[in-house]
């Protein structure tokens, strides 16, 4: 079985996490950055965003095509899932975290925090007791090309935690988890929640300064915020770490300039799959949840993988 030549094995480890013979697709082109790939089992398919264009957009895997699920969004940028199959948005322009009902219909999960507006949400995670961590850089307001320009009300680029979000119409109560970051951006849990992985694109306004790290934050023992300080797993080696997801082995795929890197749990890079766009967050999608969904810039790609997504762990047992 010939490995595809865009795979790249730096450990050997990673022969047993990729399939002979399978190859990058190429679903689909046509945005200006791809962002916030979310699978949604149910109706097979990947919601994802096309953040300048202010539109989301739908993958469906029975028909091989996309149309538009959204339009204006708000510039939405990462999704997951609520406990209920819920799709949870971060919205740059909206300044918010928000959900879509059941009914269709918009609810604000999160739009302030200390009654100062966030900044512009990133990307976002749910945990088995039903909390929603997000971040929240500045990259919605550093200009007018993904939300609106505005001045930060708040004092940094935090990671939030939203306790259990109320009834429809009422907000969460929210609490910063991460204040050590400078711009936070992708995240997930290690399989067993005990960890919370955060990447930082500080890079982008503080060079050198901010090296693309990924950190670990060990979470407290009732799992509602963090214990002691962040250790950096690993530091990206081409371009940076942006969104990332956790397979059922604690392994980490995350994106990076030149395609997707896969990370051991102790943070060793264990190969590639090389992408011809920079990549800037990637999805376990499929029925099996072993295909990788990815968006690289412009275009959606796909490849099938000997991983599948991480299941959340059941409360209480
Ligand atoms: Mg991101």
């Amino acid at each position: 079985m010939a490995l595809d030549p865009a795979i790249e094995v730096m450990d050997k480890r990673f022969y047993r996490l990729v399939i002979g013979n399978a190859h990058i697709d190429r679903l689909w082109t046509g945005g200006r950055w791809t962002e916030g790939p979310v699978y949604v089992p149910a109706s097979r398919s990947l919601v994802f965003s096309d953040i300048p264009n202010d539109r989301t957009l739908r993958y469906c895997e029975l028909t091989d095509s996309v149309h538009v699920f959204e339009q204006p969004a708000r510039n939405q940028n990462g999704h997951c899932l609520d406990l209920e199959g819920r799709v949870v948005s971060c919205e740059h322009r909206g300044r918010a975290v928000s959900r879509i009902g059941h009914d269709g219909r918009r609810e604000v999960l999160a739009d302030a925090h200390q009654g100062h507006r966030l900044n512009s949400p990133n990307d976002v995670v749910v945990k088995s007791d039903g909390s929603i961590w997000f971040t929240d850089p500045t990259y919605g307001i550093d200009s007018d090309y993904e939300g609106d320009a505005a001045l930060s009300e708040q004092s940094g680029s935090h990671v939030y935690r939203i306790g259990t979000p109320g009834a429809p119409g009422q907000r969460g109560d929210i609490t910063a988890v991460v204040t050590d970051m400078v711009r936070p951006n992708g995240l997930a849990f290690s399989p067993d929640e005990s960890v919370l992985y955060v990447c930082d694109t500080g890079i982008s306004h503080l060079g050198k300064n901010c090296p693309p790290d990924l950190r670990s934050y060990r979470l407290s023992p009732d799992g509602h915020s963090i214990a002691g300080e962040g250790s950096v797993v690993a530091t990206c080696t081409e371009g940076v770490f942006d969104g990332f997801r956790v397979d059922d082995e604690g392994n980490i795929w995350a994106s990076a300039g030149d395609g997707v890197h896969c990370l051991a749990p102790d943070g060793t890079l264990l190969g590639k799959i090389r992408i011809p766009e920079v990549v800037a967050n990637v999805e376990f999608g499929g029925l099996k949840r072993n295909r990788l969904y990815i968006c690289g810039t412009t275009s959606l790609y796909a490849m099938y993988v000997n991983a599948r997504a991480a299941t959340r762990p059941v409360p209480g047992v």
